[in-house]
């Protein structure tokens, strides 16, 4: 069609005059055509690309197989044996399989490979024990199916995992039924076992012709791989609690960094720290950190100038707090404390005393076919209709009164009379996330005790009822919910959410005990781990004031500190400004000024064009009598006397002032650049 529009926008200059209208219009069409056959071809692509965006595949993916399309597919070689023969493609695709897929044989065995191989055999000749290994539940399957990719390549069968995940929800039992049979027999169908493998090249090889520069894939059926998790999981539980405590690779809630932790810190304990107290005065330990620091500082440079638009030269002190971005070492040390006091490693000051409140050690939580299955009910404005049942409110707030603690209630209602109430503190720096998880739990532990066995709780708080249903949640508050709810199926306790100040009674006598100032205030707390978010906030505080006072001892960003001479307030004030290049250049000093372009060799002299002094940017906005006109004006508009260095920082963190102060900057500096061109 391109070719088309063009040949026909061609003929036109040929055409002879008389045909000249006749071939114009027949271009016009082609044109026209073209160009909505482009919009509908955009339109559609785009609508198909957020479809696939819905598919839950990730924007990543597109991209990616862009890249994989463009990547030219490299012809198979042959494979060359150690005493160098070539083989033929059918001997090569046998020698790959060998070595990738060696036979698993007796031969050259160690002891303690034979050993394994012999308990493994006697476990296989065992009786299932369903004691030791209930049946597979529901709640299992429907976790292990949901933490599938959908769109991860399938086996040899072509079921992906959405397949694989919408078969095996529509009727779950048939599924669980075969699951559980091959636990019982101890069998895994060899049908599952069956992988398709794709070798690919490993990246920068010199030759492709051993086996070792190709690394296979396995594509497994799906299917399988589902049975095979339950397995793990499972696995997972009986083995985890009894390993080292030096396994850091496949265990939960444990990773590389706290093996590359425990590594440091043993490496400078034992190794590092003799070596420089063995020469403490030609090696000390800042050296390398300044150099650490140059190198990160140098990373953040080149895209901090970029955030804010700002010259090349400005100095990264300056760029740093017009870009909003904290120095990143001192974000490395604020990543390396927050890992250190949730290990337990370390504290803040201010935190001495105080618990945080750390996920639930894996090896507590429950075996995986005893996970209860936990769901609540959404209310809009209907009732439950069940009057036998005990309803029961909670609810959890933050007042104004009292000495900053957070309150939580629950209260228990018969036939509309209110039959127990309870009311909870927490510390102040607790969140209403746990207040209100504090008041679920009571309702809980209160209901399983009492002797009635319906029980309806109603919460206002979403987010910890989602917590609650979710066994992925590790929140002590929660997991302690969850056990106690698993611990008693004779009680029929249901959970609902409501709409906060909906008119319900109880709700409202829930939310009225919570607010309620406690009169015999207890000297602790009935709930005072610290929350991660609020360390989170103590140790970002912590960084923005190390950051505030480097700012200001820095040598370098005078015109900078002149606008803002506080990091910290220019941290929050500098997120609600837009910045274009000649703003950047006013608030650094670099840029189209006579004395920064004559610092650098770009103009003969300083001076500006009043004659009077150095054309920088002070001299520009406060003194020049060339703009003063500009200058009255903005200081009627923001009501001062005069503007000037020792005023212009206090005036620029009044909101209402602001954006008239940076317009008038903007003003300046387009007028001067334009001058200086
Ligand atoms: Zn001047």
């Amino acid at each position: 069609m391109k070719k088309d529009v063009a040949t026909k926008k061609r003929r036109i200059r040929c055409a002879a005059p008389a045909r000249r209208t006749v071939v114009i219009e027949e271009y016009l069409k082609a044109k026209h055509n073209y160009k909505e056959e482009i919009e509908k071809a955009v339109i559609n692509s785009w609508k198909s690309f957020c479809r696939r965006a819905r598919d839950r595949e990730s924007l990543w993916d597109g991209i990616y197989r862009v890249i994989k399309r463009t990547n030219e597919r490299k012809k198979d070689q042959n494979m060359l044996k150690k005493d160098g023969r070539v083989l033929t493609p059918e001997e090569s695709a046998q020698y790959l399989a060998e070595t990738l897929f060696p036979e698993d044989t007796k031969k050259g065995e160690s002891r303690e490979h034979s050993d394994i191989r012999s308990r493994a055999e006697k476990i296989n000749n065992m009786e299932h024990n369903a004691n030791y290994d209930p049946l597979f539940t529901h709640t299992e399957l429907t976790e292990i199916v949901a933490s599938f990719n959908p769109k991860k390549a399938p086996g040899e069968d072509g079921f992906t995992a959405d397949i694989c995940g919408h078969a095996i929800s529509a009727n779950p039992s048939i599924y669980l039924t075969l699951a559980n049979k091959c636990l019982t027999l101890g069998y895994f169908p060899a049908r599952w076992k069956k992988a398709t493998v794709i070798i690919l090249r490993k990246p920068d090889r010199e030759a492709y012709d051993q086996p070792k520069a190709y690394r296979p894939i396995g594509l497994l059926p799906v299917l399988g791989k589902i049975m095979e998790k339950m397995i793990v999981k499972r696995l997972n539980w009986h083995l985890i609690p009894r390993m080292s405590e030096r396994q850091y690779g496949f265990v939960p809630q444990k990773g590389t960094e706290d093996a590359l932790y425990t590594q440091t810190k043993h490496i400078r304990e034992a190794v590092v720290e003799p070596v420089i107290l063995y020469a403490a005065s030609a090696w000390s330990p800042s050296v390398s950190k300044l150099y650490i620091k140059k190198r990160l500082d140098s990373v953040q440079r080149g895209f901090a100038a970029k955030i804010c638009k700002a010259h090349k030269t400005a100095s990264l002190n300056s760029v740093r707090v017009l870009a909003g971005l904290l120095p990143l070492d001192l974000r490395v040390v604020e990543e390396a404390t927050l890992f250190k006091i949730k290990k337990g490693h370390d504290t803040l000051e201010v935190l001495k005393d105080v618990e945080i409140e750390l996920k639930t050690p894996y090896q507590n939580t429950p075996h995986p076919a005893k996970i209860p299955q936990i769901s609540y009910r959404v209310l809009a404005n209907e009732e439950v209709n069940n009057e036998d049942k005990i309803h029961v409110y909670t609810d959890g707030s933050k007042t104004s009164e009292g000495v900053g603690w957070l309150r939580a209630a629950v209260t228990f209602w018969r036939n509309d009379r209110e039959i127990l109430k309870h009311k909870l503190t927490l510390a102040g720096f607790c969140s209403v996330y746990q207040a209100e998880l504090l008041a679920l739990k009571k309702a809980v532990h209160l209901a399983v005790r009492r002797k009635e066995v319906g029980f309806n709780i109603f919460s206002d708080a979403r987010s910890a009822l989602d917590a609650i249903t979710s066994s992925r949640s590790l929140s002590p508050l929660v997991t302690d919910i969850r056990e106690v709810l698993g611990k008693h199926p004779e009680k029929e306790i249901k959970l609902f959410w409501v709409k906060a100040h909906a008119g319900r009674e109880g709700n409202e006598r829930a939310d009225e005990l919570a607010k309620e100032a406690t009169k015999n205030h207890k000297n602790k707390p009935s709930y005072d781990r610290c929350p991660l978010s609020h360390l989170k906030r103590l140790i970002r505080a912590e960084t923005l004031q190390k950051w505030a006072t480097r700012y200001k001892n820095e040598q370098t960003g005078k015109i900078t500190k002149m606008f803002f001479p506080d990091a910290i307030a220019a941290y929050k004030i500098i997120r609600n400004i837009t910045f274009n290049s000649t703003l950047s250049q006013i608030l650094t000093g670099h840029g189209g000024f006579s004395a920064y372009l004559y610092r650098f060799k770009l103009k003969e002299s300083p001076t500006c064009i009043c004659g009077y002094a150095e054309e920088d940017v002070p001299h520009i906005l406060f003194d020049c009598p060339v703009h003063l006109y500009v200058r009255m004006k903005l200081e009627n508009q923001i009501d001062v006397d005069k503007i000037g260095k020792c005023n212009i920082a206090s005036e620029l963190a009044k909101k209402d002032n602001r954006k008239t102060i940076l317009q008038y900057c903007i003003e300046i500096g387009t007028l001067v650049n334009n001058r200086n061109k």
